[in-house]
Protein backbone atom coordinates (compact mmCIF):
# COMPACT_ATOMS: atom_id res chain seq x y z
CA UNK A 1 0.00 0.00 0.00
CA UNK A 2 1.15 3.24 -0.85
CA UNK A 3 1.40 6.21 1.69
CA UNK A 4 -1.62 8.01 -0.47
CA UNK A 5 -4.64 7.95 2.17
CA UNK A 6 -8.19 9.02 0.28
CA UNK A 7 -11.14 9.08 1.48
CA UNK A 8 -13.69 8.21 -0.67
CA UNK A 9 -17.08 9.83 0.48
CA UNK A 10 -20.45 9.42 -1.70
CA UNK A 11 -24.14 8.73 -0.95
CA UNK A 12 -24.22 5.50 -3.17
CA UNK A 13 -21.86 2.65 -3.53
CA UNK A 14 -23.00 -0.78 -5.53
CA UNK A 15 -24.23 -3.42 -3.57
CA UNK A 16 -25.04 -1.83 -0.85
CA UNK A 17 -27.70 1.21 -2.21
CA UNK A 18 -27.41 2.31 -5.91
CA UNK A 19 -29.60 4.29 -8.14
CA UNK A 20 -27.46 4.88 -11.31
CA UNK A 21 -24.19 4.92 -12.38
CA UNK A 22 -23.32 7.00 -9.29
CA UNK A 23 -23.27 3.80 -7.36
CA UNK A 24 -21.33 1.15 -9.74
CA UNK A 25 -18.35 3.97 -10.05
CA UNK A 26 -18.33 4.14 -5.72
CA UNK A 27 -17.61 0.72 -5.96
CA UNK A 28 -15.08 -0.04 -8.86
CA UNK A 29 -13.31 2.73 -8.51
CA UNK A 30 -11.94 2.71 -5.17
CA UNK A 31 -11.65 -1.08 -5.62
CA UNK A 32 -9.29 -0.77 -8.74
CA UNK A 33 -7.41 2.28 -6.77
CA UNK A 34 -6.47 0.41 -4.11
CA UNK A 35 -4.59 -2.52 -6.43
CA UNK A 36 -2.86 0.34 -7.77
CA UNK A 37 -1.82 0.58 -4.10
CA UNK A 38 -3.76 3.64 -2.68
CA UNK A 39 -5.23 3.37 1.14
CA UNK A 40 -8.76 4.40 0.01
CA UNK A 41 -11.31 4.02 2.12
CA UNK A 42 -15.27 4.86 1.34
CA UNK A 43 -18.14 6.76 3.96
CA UNK A 44 -21.44 5.99 3.06
CA UNK A 45 -24.81 7.44 5.10
CA UNK A 46 -26.21 4.95 7.45
CA UNK A 47 -29.43 3.77 5.60
CA UNK A 48 -30.64 0.62 6.67
CA UNK A 49 -29.88 -1.50 4.07
CA UNK A 50 -26.36 -0.26 4.23
CA UNK A 51 -26.59 -0.97 8.02
CA UNK A 52 -27.98 -4.36 7.60
CA UNK A 53 -25.88 -5.70 4.69
CA UNK A 54 -22.66 -4.66 6.53
CA UNK A 55 -23.32 -4.79 10.25
CA UNK A 56 -20.19 -2.80 11.08
CA UNK A 57 -18.67 -2.87 14.22
CA UNK A 58 -18.83 0.59 16.17
CA UNK A 59 -17.09 2.92 16.90
CA UNK A 60 -16.26 5.59 20.27
CA UNK A 61 -16.59 7.86 18.02
CA UNK A 62 -19.64 10.16 18.04
CA UNK A 63 -19.73 13.07 15.71
CA UNK A 64 -22.17 16.09 15.98
CA UNK A 65 -23.35 17.10 12.92
CA UNK A 66 -25.54 20.00 12.23
CA UNK A 67 -27.43 22.32 14.63
CA UNK A 68 -30.58 20.51 16.31
CA UNK A 69 -29.46 16.95 14.66
CA UNK A 70 -28.63 14.14 17.05
CA UNK A 71 -24.91 13.30 17.28
CA UNK A 72 -24.12 10.61 14.87
CA UNK A 73 -22.10 7.55 15.27
CA UNK A 74 -19.27 6.15 12.94
CA UNK A 75 -19.35 2.80 12.29
CA UNK A 76 -16.55 0.86 10.57
CA UNK A 77 -17.12 -2.07 8.45
CA UNK A 78 -16.12 -3.42 5.06
CA UNK A 79 -17.56 -3.11 1.61
CA UNK A 80 -19.05 -6.65 0.32
CA UNK A 81 -15.89 -6.90 -1.51
CA UNK A 82 -14.05 -8.00 1.65
CA UNK A 83 -11.07 -5.67 0.63
CA UNK A 84 -12.51 -1.82 1.03
CA UNK A 85 -12.46 -0.26 4.46
CA UNK A 86 -16.13 1.64 5.15
CA UNK A 87 -16.79 4.38 7.13
CA UNK A 88 -21.01 4.48 7.65
CA UNK A 89 -22.38 7.30 9.35
CA UNK A 90 -25.19 5.84 12.05
CA UNK A 91 -27.88 8.73 12.55
CA UNK A 92 -31.05 7.21 12.55
CA UNK A 93 -32.94 11.04 12.52
CA UNK A 94 -31.66 11.64 8.86
CA UNK A 95 -31.40 8.01 7.46
CA UNK A 96 -33.20 5.15 8.74
CA UNK A 97 -36.58 5.58 6.93
CA UNK A 98 -37.93 3.19 3.92
CA UNK A 99 -37.92 4.36 0.46
CA UNK A 100 -34.57 5.45 -1.36
CA UNK A 101 -31.46 7.12 -0.92
CA UNK A 102 -33.42 10.24 -2.29
CA UNK A 103 -37.33 9.93 -2.26
CA UNK A 104 -39.57 8.43 0.19
CA UNK A 105 -41.94 5.40 -1.05
CA UNK A 106 -43.65 8.00 -3.41
CA UNK A 107 -41.13 9.31 -5.31
CA UNK A 108 -40.74 12.40 -4.00
CA UNK A 109 -37.87 13.54 -2.57
CA UNK A 110 -37.12 13.85 1.40
CA UNK A 111 -37.89 17.50 2.23
CA UNK A 112 -34.79 17.42 4.64
CA UNK A 113 -32.12 16.26 2.21
CA UNK A 114 -29.82 19.21 2.98
CA UNK A 115 -29.65 18.12 6.33
CA UNK A 116 -29.36 14.45 5.32
CA UNK A 117 -26.45 15.19 2.89
CA UNK A 118 -24.63 18.07 4.33
CA UNK A 119 -24.53 16.66 7.53
CA UNK A 120 -22.58 13.12 5.12
CA UNK A 121 -20.40 16.54 3.90
CA UNK A 122 -19.40 17.68 7.68
CA UNK A 123 -19.00 14.23 8.74
CA UNK A 124 -16.72 13.65 5.75
CA UNK A 125 -14.78 17.47 6.69
CA UNK A 126 -14.50 16.12 9.99
CA UNK A 127 -12.66 12.70 8.95
CA UNK A 128 -10.00 15.30 7.83
CA UNK A 129 -9.21 16.33 11.43
CA UNK A 130 -6.29 14.63 12.68
CA UNK A 131 -7.78 15.34 16.31
CA UNK A 132 -10.77 12.85 14.32
CA UNK A 133 -8.41 10.98 12.60
CA UNK A 134 -6.15 10.20 15.35
CA UNK A 135 -9.13 7.52 17.04
CA UNK A 136 -9.43 5.64 13.53
CA UNK A 137 -5.53 5.71 12.51
CA UNK A 138 -6.35 7.27 9.70
CA UNK A 139 -5.88 10.26 8.42
CA UNK A 140 -6.98 10.96 4.78
CA UNK A 141 -4.41 13.12 2.58
CA UNK A 142 -7.17 13.67 -0.09
CA UNK A 143 -11.07 14.02 0.22
CA UNK A 144 -13.02 12.96 -3.17
CA UNK A 145 -16.24 14.26 -3.42
CA UNK A 146 -19.13 12.62 -5.37
CA UNK A 147 -21.83 14.90 -7.10
CA UNK A 148 -23.99 17.55 -4.82
CA UNK A 149 -24.59 15.46 -2.26
CA UNK A 150 -21.07 15.41 -1.14
CA UNK A 151 -19.85 18.96 -2.48
CA UNK A 152 -20.24 20.90 1.09
CA UNK A 153 -17.13 18.98 2.02
CA UNK A 154 -14.81 21.96 0.96
CA UNK A 155 -17.00 24.58 2.44
CA UNK A 156 -17.35 23.21 5.74
CA UNK A 157 -13.35 22.96 5.91
CA UNK A 158 -13.19 26.58 4.62
CA UNK A 159 -15.16 27.34 7.83
CA UNK A 160 -13.10 24.57 10.28
CA UNK A 161 -9.70 25.53 12.13
CA UNK A 162 -6.41 23.20 11.04
CA UNK A 163 -5.09 22.05 7.91
CA UNK A 164 -7.08 20.09 5.94
CA UNK A 165 -6.60 17.25 3.73
CA UNK A 166 -7.12 18.62 -0.25
CA UNK A 167 -10.56 18.12 -1.80
CA UNK A 168 -10.97 17.02 -4.98
CA UNK A 169 -14.66 17.18 -6.77
CA UNK A 170 -16.33 14.54 -9.38
CA UNK A 171 -19.42 15.33 -11.32
CA UNK A 172 -21.44 12.88 -12.28
CA UNK A 173 -24.55 14.43 -13.57
CA UNK A 174 -24.53 18.33 -13.80
CA UNK A 175 -28.19 18.65 -13.53
CA UNK A 176 -28.41 17.32 -9.85
CA UNK A 177 -26.92 20.06 -7.75
CA UNK A 178 -28.95 20.24 -4.67
CA UNK A 179 -30.33 23.84 -4.35
CA UNK A 180 -32.25 24.93 -1.24
CA UNK A 181 -33.47 27.87 -0.15
CA UNK A 182 -31.20 30.57 1.51
CA UNK A 183 -32.65 29.46 5.18
CA UNK A 184 -30.65 26.14 4.71
CA UNK A 185 -27.56 27.93 5.52
CA UNK A 186 -27.70 28.60 8.84
CA UNK A 187 -29.51 24.80 9.22
CA UNK A 188 -26.46 23.37 7.56
CA UNK A 189 -24.37 25.49 10.56
CA UNK A 190 -22.71 27.46 7.82
CA UNK A 191 -22.06 31.14 8.11
CA UNK A 192 -23.98 33.71 5.81
CA UNK A 193 -20.72 34.72 4.68
CA UNK A 194 -20.49 31.44 2.35
CA UNK A 195 -23.97 32.80 0.92
CA UNK A 196 -22.65 34.70 -1.49
CA UNK A 197 -21.64 34.94 -5.22
CA UNK A 198 -18.39 34.17 -4.38
CA UNK A 199 -20.18 30.83 -2.13
CA UNK A 200 -22.99 28.98 -1.90
CA UNK A 201 -24.82 31.37 -3.23
CA UNK A 202 -27.01 30.50 -6.53
CA UNK A 203 -29.38 32.81 -8.11
CA UNK A 204 -30.51 33.81 -4.29
CA UNK A 205 -31.02 30.13 -3.84
CA UNK A 206 -27.35 27.83 -2.28
CA UNK A 207 -26.26 25.19 -3.91
CA UNK A 208 -24.26 22.40 -2.60
CA UNK A 209 -22.51 22.27 -6.17
CA UNK A 210 -21.85 25.99 -6.90
CA UNK A 211 -20.30 25.90 -3.45
CA UNK A 212 -17.85 22.31 -4.18
CA UNK A 213 -17.39 23.81 -7.09
CA UNK A 214 -16.23 27.31 -5.82
CA UNK A 215 -14.10 25.83 -2.76
CA UNK A 216 -12.61 22.23 -3.74
CA UNK A 217 -9.63 22.64 -4.46
CA UNK A 218 -9.52 20.36 -8.22
CA UNK A 219 -12.78 19.48 -10.21
CA UNK A 220 -13.08 16.44 -12.41
CA UNK A 221 -16.09 15.05 -14.16
CA UNK A 222 -16.42 11.42 -15.93
CA UNK A 223 -15.73 12.12 -19.49
CA UNK A 224 -12.95 14.57 -21.38
CA UNK A 225 -16.36 15.90 -23.46
CA UNK A 226 -18.53 16.00 -20.78
CA UNK A 227 -15.84 18.65 -19.13
CA UNK A 228 -15.81 20.64 -22.20
CA UNK A 229 -19.60 20.23 -22.59
CA UNK A 230 -20.24 21.38 -19.32
CA UNK A 231 -18.83 25.08 -19.49
CA UNK A 232 -21.47 26.17 -22.16
CA UNK A 233 -25.08 27.20 -21.53
CA UNK A 234 -26.88 24.31 -22.89
CA UNK A 235 -24.95 21.75 -20.27
CA UNK A 236 -23.95 23.75 -17.46
CA UNK A 237 -27.01 24.32 -15.48
CA UNK A 238 -26.22 28.67 -15.27
CA UNK A 239 -22.74 27.45 -13.61
CA UNK A 240 -20.72 27.20 -16.62
CA UNK A 241 -19.50 30.36 -16.41
CA UNK A 242 -17.70 28.99 -12.86
CA UNK A 243 -16.37 25.92 -14.53
CA UNK A 244 -15.16 28.06 -17.32
CA UNK A 245 -13.06 29.87 -15.06
CA UNK A 246 -12.04 27.02 -13.53
CA UNK A 247 -11.04 25.18 -16.60
CA UNK A 248 -7.55 24.67 -15.78
CA UNK A 249 -8.35 22.86 -12.69
CA UNK A 250 -10.99 20.58 -14.41
CA UNK A 251 -10.19 17.07 -15.68
CA UNK A 252 -12.33 14.53 -17.36
CA UNK A 253 -11.83 11.05 -16.85
CA UNK A 254 -13.78 7.93 -18.32
CA UNK A 255 -15.30 6.21 -16.30
CA UNK A 256 -14.32 2.38 -16.56
CA UNK A 257 -16.75 -0.77 -16.28
CA UNK A 258 -16.60 -3.92 -13.45
CA UNK A 259 -15.59 -6.40 -16.55
CA UNK A 260 -16.00 -9.35 -14.07
CA UNK A 261 -19.47 -8.10 -12.87
CA UNK A 262 -20.08 -7.68 -17.34
CA UNK A 263 -18.44 -10.44 -18.50
CA UNK A 264 -20.31 -12.25 -21.25
CA UNK A 265 -18.07 -15.23 -21.11
CA UNK A 266 -19.08 -15.84 -17.23
CA UNK A 267 -22.06 -14.28 -16.32
CA UNK A 268 -24.29 -15.98 -13.80
CA UNK A 269 -27.65 -14.22 -15.19
CA UNK A 270 -27.33 -15.90 -18.69
CA UNK A 271 -28.10 -19.17 -19.97
CA UNK A 272 -25.47 -19.42 -22.11
CA UNK A 273 -22.34 -17.65 -21.70
CA UNK A 274 -20.16 -16.93 -25.30
CA UNK A 275 -16.95 -14.81 -26.35
CA UNK A 276 -15.56 -12.91 -29.43
CA UNK A 277 -14.23 -16.20 -30.53
CA UNK A 278 -17.44 -17.79 -30.16
CA UNK A 279 -20.59 -16.01 -30.26
CA UNK A 280 -22.93 -18.44 -30.72
CA UNK A 281 -24.10 -18.66 -27.19
CA UNK A 282 -25.89 -14.45 -28.04
CA UNK A 283 -28.22 -16.47 -29.74
CA UNK A 284 -29.42 -18.85 -27.09
CA UNK A 285 -30.03 -15.73 -24.75
CA UNK A 286 -32.40 -13.96 -27.27
CA UNK A 287 -34.33 -16.82 -27.24
CA UNK A 288 -34.47 -17.06 -23.56
CA UNK A 289 -35.07 -13.26 -23.36
CA UNK A 290 -37.53 -13.56 -25.89
CA UNK A 291 -39.26 -16.14 -24.03
CA UNK A 292 -38.92 -14.15 -20.65
CA UNK A 293 -40.63 -11.31 -22.25
CA UNK A 294 -43.15 -12.73 -24.00
CA UNK A 295 -41.79 -11.69 -27.47
CA UNK A 296 -42.43 -13.26 -30.32
CA UNK A 297 -39.80 -16.41 -30.43
CA UNK A 298 -37.77 -15.24 -33.62
CA UNK A 299 -34.23 -15.26 -33.10
CA UNK A 300 -34.25 -13.73 -36.68
CA UNK A 301 -35.53 -10.51 -35.90
CA UNK A 302 -33.12 -7.63 -34.50
CA UNK A 303 -34.05 -7.03 -31.11
CA UNK A 304 -33.10 -3.30 -29.90
CA UNK A 305 -32.64 -3.49 -26.09
CA UNK A 306 -32.86 -0.12 -23.78
CA UNK A 307 -32.03 -0.18 -20.00
CA UNK A 308 -32.31 3.29 -18.75
CA UNK A 309 -33.99 5.86 -16.68
CA UNK A 310 -36.97 6.69 -17.87
CA UNK A 311 -36.34 10.73 -18.19
CA UNK A 312 -35.89 13.52 -20.84
CA UNK A 313 -32.00 13.00 -20.35
CA UNK A 314 -32.47 9.68 -21.56
CA UNK A 315 -34.17 10.30 -24.70
CA UNK A 316 -37.69 8.72 -24.15
CA UNK A 317 -39.17 11.88 -25.81
CA UNK A 318 -36.91 11.00 -28.69
CA UNK A 319 -37.41 7.34 -29.39
CA UNK A 320 -41.53 7.04 -28.15
CA UNK A 321 -43.04 8.99 -31.64
CA UNK A 322 -40.67 6.42 -33.63
CA UNK A 323 -41.05 3.47 -31.97
CA UNK A 324 -44.07 2.12 -33.81
CA UNK A 325 -41.87 2.88 -37.09
CA UNK A 326 -39.00 0.97 -35.53
CA UNK A 327 -41.28 -2.09 -35.35
CA UNK A 328 -42.60 -1.92 -38.55
CA UNK A 329 -38.80 -1.99 -40.19
CA UNK A 330 -39.45 -5.53 -38.69
CA UNK A 331 -37.72 -5.09 -35.29
CA UNK A 332 -38.64 -6.03 -31.69
CA UNK A 333 -37.78 -3.70 -28.52
CA UNK A 334 -37.58 -4.52 -25.08
CA UNK A 335 -36.73 -1.58 -22.23
CA UNK A 336 -36.36 -2.15 -18.93
CA UNK A 337 -36.47 1.48 -16.79
CA UNK A 338 -38.41 3.40 -14.60
CA UNK A 339 -38.92 7.02 -13.93
CA UNK A 340 -40.90 10.17 -15.26
CA UNK A 341 -44.99 8.23 -14.95
CA UNK A 342 -45.73 9.68 -18.30
CA UNK A 343 -43.00 8.17 -20.12
CA UNK A 344 -43.71 5.27 -18.24
CA UNK A 345 -47.35 5.23 -19.38
CA UNK A 346 -46.98 5.98 -23.05
CA UNK A 347 -44.32 2.81 -23.11
CA UNK A 348 -46.55 0.69 -21.88
CA UNK A 349 -49.24 1.44 -24.10
CA UNK A 350 -47.66 1.09 -27.47
CA UNK A 351 -46.28 -2.08 -25.61
CA UNK A 352 -49.93 -3.03 -24.92
CA UNK A 353 -50.93 -2.30 -28.57
CA UNK A 354 -48.05 -3.82 -29.96
CA UNK A 355 -47.79 -7.48 -28.10
CA UNK A 356 -45.03 -9.56 -28.98
CA UNK A 357 -43.22 -6.97 -30.38
CA UNK A 358 -42.64 -4.39 -27.35
CA UNK A 359 -41.64 -5.19 -24.38
CA UNK A 360 -41.73 -2.29 -21.53
CA UNK A 361 -40.58 -3.76 -17.89
CA UNK A 362 -41.11 -1.21 -15.40
CA UNK A 363 -38.74 -1.38 -11.96
CA UNK A 364 -35.40 -2.20 -11.20
CA UNK A 365 -33.95 -5.27 -11.99
CA UNK A 366 -30.27 -6.00 -12.23
CA UNK A 367 -30.98 -10.01 -13.58
CA UNK A 368 -32.80 -9.01 -16.58
CA UNK A 369 -30.63 -5.73 -17.24
CA UNK A 370 -27.95 -8.17 -17.85
CA UNK A 371 -30.22 -10.63 -19.98
CA UNK A 372 -31.06 -7.76 -22.19
CA UNK A 373 -27.45 -6.76 -22.47
CA UNK A 374 -26.55 -10.26 -23.66
CA UNK A 375 -29.98 -11.17 -25.86
CA UNK A 376 -30.50 -7.86 -27.70
CA UNK A 377 -28.24 -7.16 -30.90
CA UNK A 378 -28.93 -3.43 -30.41
CA UNK A 379 -28.39 -1.16 -27.37
CA UNK A 380 -30.14 1.90 -27.48
CA UNK A 381 -29.15 5.04 -25.74
CA UNK A 382 -30.26 8.02 -27.72
CA UNK A 383 -29.54 10.49 -24.61
CA UNK A 384 -29.94 14.59 -24.60
CA UNK A 385 -26.54 14.43 -22.26
CA UNK A 386 -24.43 11.86 -20.88
CA UNK A 387 -21.93 12.93 -18.36
CA UNK A 388 -20.37 9.41 -19.31
CA UNK A 389 -22.97 6.74 -19.38
CA UNK A 390 -22.22 2.67 -18.90
CA UNK A 391 -24.39 1.35 -20.75
CA UNK A 392 -22.84 1.59 -24.01
CA UNK A 393 -20.12 0.00 -22.28
CA UNK A 394 -21.63 -2.92 -21.12
CA UNK A 395 -23.16 -3.34 -25.08
CA UNK A 396 -20.19 -3.36 -26.35
CA UNK A 397 -18.56 -6.01 -23.99
CA UNK A 398 -21.68 -8.11 -24.68
CA UNK A 399 -21.22 -7.48 -28.29
CA UNK A 400 -24.77 -5.89 -28.56
CA UNK A 401 -23.69 -2.62 -30.90
CA UNK A 402 -25.01 0.53 -28.95
CA UNK A 403 -26.74 3.66 -30.76
CA UNK A 404 -25.97 6.59 -29.39
CA UNK A 405 -25.91 10.29 -29.48
CA UNK A 406 -22.70 12.02 -30.14
CA UNK A 407 -22.98 13.43 -26.27
CA UNK A 408 -20.66 13.57 -23.37
CA UNK A 409 -19.46 9.89 -22.77
CA UNK A 410 -21.23 8.31 -25.42
CA UNK A 411 -18.97 10.19 -27.41
CA UNK A 412 -16.09 9.45 -26.05
CA UNK A 413 -16.08 5.56 -26.30
CA UNK A 414 -18.66 4.81 -29.40
CA UNK A 415 -16.43 5.05 -32.58
CA UNK A 416 -19.57 5.46 -34.89
CA UNK A 417 -19.59 3.12 -38.29
CA UNK A 418 -18.43 4.27 -41.67
CA UNK A 419 -16.62 3.30 -44.54
CA UNK A 420 -13.48 4.23 -43.14
CA UNK A 421 -13.91 2.61 -39.65
CA UNK A 422 -15.03 0.02 -41.03
CA UNK A 423 -11.81 -0.56 -43.08
CA UNK A 424 -9.93 0.60 -40.01
CA UNK A 425 -11.94 -2.19 -37.56
CA UNK A 426 -12.84 0.71 -35.34
CA UNK A 427 -16.18 0.59 -35.50
CA UNK A 428 -18.50 -0.21 -32.47
CA UNK A 429 -21.58 1.29 -33.08
CA UNK A 430 -23.87 3.72 -34.58
CA UNK A 431 -23.14 7.10 -33.60
CA UNK A 432 -26.09 10.11 -34.36
CA UNK A 433 -25.80 14.22 -33.75
CA UNK A 434 -29.47 15.58 -33.47
CA UNK A 435 -31.89 15.52 -30.86
CA UNK A 436 -34.78 14.86 -32.58
CA UNK A 437 -36.99 11.84 -33.38
CA UNK A 438 -36.22 11.65 -37.43
CA UNK A 439 -32.84 11.40 -37.08
CA UNK A 440 -32.61 8.40 -34.25
CA UNK A 441 -35.13 6.45 -36.42
CA UNK A 442 -32.87 7.05 -39.28
CA UNK A 443 -29.98 5.70 -37.53
CA UNK A 444 -31.81 2.80 -36.35
CA UNK A 445 -32.37 1.85 -40.25
CA UNK A 446 -29.04 2.44 -40.77
CA UNK A 447 -28.65 0.27 -38.52
CA UNK A 448 -30.86 -2.65 -39.47
CA UNK A 449 -30.15 -2.66 -43.10
CA UNK A 450 -26.56 -3.72 -42.06
CA UNK A 451 -27.43 -6.10 -39.55
CA UNK A 452 -28.66 -8.15 -42.63
CA UNK A 453 -24.76 -8.46 -43.40
CA UNK A 454 -24.04 -10.89 -40.83
CA UNK A 455 -20.46 -10.74 -41.16
CA UNK A 456 -20.12 -7.05 -41.21
CA UNK A 457 -22.52 -7.08 -38.40
CA UNK A 458 -20.24 -9.75 -36.74
CA UNK A 459 -17.35 -7.71 -37.25
CA UNK A 460 -19.17 -4.66 -35.42
CA UNK A 461 -19.65 -6.91 -32.21
CA UNK A 462 -15.97 -8.36 -32.36
CA UNK A 463 -14.40 -4.44 -32.03
CA UNK A 464 -17.01 -3.53 -29.21
CA UNK A 465 -15.95 -6.58 -27.39
CA UNK A 466 -12.37 -6.43 -27.72
CA UNK A 467 -12.05 -2.87 -26.48
CA UNK A 468 -10.65 -2.58 -23.19
CA UNK A 469 -13.18 -0.32 -20.77
CA UNK A 470 -12.00 -2.03 -17.26
CA UNK A 471 -10.76 0.73 -14.97
CA UNK A 472 -7.19 0.13 -14.52
CA UNK A 473 -6.40 3.32 -16.90
CA UNK A 474 -9.04 5.64 -15.60
CA UNK A 475 -7.77 4.42 -11.81
CA UNK A 476 -4.06 5.77 -13.29
CA UNK A 477 -5.43 8.95 -14.44
CA UNK A 478 -7.22 9.52 -10.76
CA UNK A 479 -4.27 8.18 -9.20
CA UNK A 480 -1.83 10.78 -11.36
CA UNK A 481 -4.58 13.63 -10.48
CA UNK A 482 -4.48 12.72 -6.58
CA UNK A 483 -0.32 13.07 -6.56
CA UNK A 484 -0.37 16.18 -8.16
CA UNK A 485 -1.87 17.52 -5.11
CA UNK A 486 0.78 15.94 -3.31
CA UNK A 487 3.84 16.96 -5.17
P1 LIG B 1 -27.32 7.05 -15.08
O1 LIG B 1 -26.32 6.98 -13.97
O2 LIG B 1 -27.44 8.41 -15.70
O3 LIG B 1 -28.66 6.50 -14.71
P2 LIG B 1 -25.56 5.19 -16.49
O4 LIG B 1 -25.64 4.57 -17.84
O5 LIG B 1 -24.31 5.92 -16.15
O6 LIG B 1 -26.82 6.13 -16.30
O7 LIG B 1 -25.76 4.07 -15.40
C1 LIG B 1 -26.97 3.43 -15.24
C2 LIG B 1 -26.72 2.18 -14.45
O8 LIG B 1 -27.93 1.76 -13.84
C3 LIG B 1 -26.27 1.02 -15.29
O9 LIG B 1 -25.52 0.14 -14.50
C4 LIG B 1 -27.62 0.39 -15.70
O10 LIG B 1 -27.50 -0.93 -16.09
C5 LIG B 1 -28.38 0.54 -14.44
N1 LIG B 1 -29.83 0.62 -14.61
C6 LIG B 1 -30.56 1.70 -14.94
N2 LIG B 1 -31.87 1.41 -14.90
C7 LIG B 1 -31.96 0.11 -14.55
C8 LIG B 1 -33.07 -0.78 -14.32
N3 LIG B 1 -34.33 -0.38 -14.49
N4 LIG B 1 -32.79 -2.04 -13.94
C9 LIG B 1 -31.52 -2.45 -13.78
N5 LIG B 1 -30.44 -1.65 -13.96
C10 LIG B 1 -30.66 -0.39 -14.34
Amino acid sequence: MSNLRVLFVTPEAYPLVKTGGLGDVSAALPAALRQLGVDVRLLLPGYPDVLDTVRPAYTDLTLPLLPGIEAAQLRVGLMPDGETPLYVLDCPQLYARPGTAYHDSEGKEWADNDLRFGALSKAAALLGKAEIAQHLDFRPDIIHCNDWQTALVPAYQRYMSGVHPYTLLSIHNMAFQGVFGAQSVPALGLPWESFSLYGLEYYGLMSFLKGGLYYADWISTVSPTYAEEIQTAEFGYGLQGLLHQRHSQLTGILNGIDTQHWNPTADPHLVSPYSTHDLSGKRQNKIHLQARLGLQANPNLPLLGMISRLTQQKGIDLLLPVLREIIAEGAQVAILGSGDKTFEKALCKVAEDLPGLVSVTLGYDESLAHQIEAGADIFLMPSRFEPCGLNQMYSMRYGTVPIVRRTGGLADTVVDTTPLTLDAGTATGFVFEHSDPATLLKTVQQALLLYRYPDTWQQLQRNGMQRDFGWTQSAQQYLALYQQFLD
